[in-house]
């Protein structure tokens, strides 16, 4: 049973690791409202929409 629970929490941790790794962080830029940002990892303009559609993940990047 303990081990099992290790098990799960060990799991846990690599996903949640993952998912920290995924989402890119980014600036507001002053193009009108937000229709753009800015990924700080490439530098690559987005749209937000597109950004928002691949659940916060540059498309550019990753
Ligand atoms: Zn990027």
């Amino acid at each position: 049973m303990e081990h099992f629970l290790e098990d799960r929490k060990s799991k846990l941790e690599i996903f949640r690791t993952r998912v920290r790794k995924k989402i890119v962080k980014t600036e507001k830029i002053d193009i009108p409202s937000d229709l753009f940002i800015k990924s700080e990892s490439c530098q690559e303009l987005i749209y937000n929409d597109d950004f928002l559609k691949s659940y916060k993940v540059c498309p550019k990047c990753n």
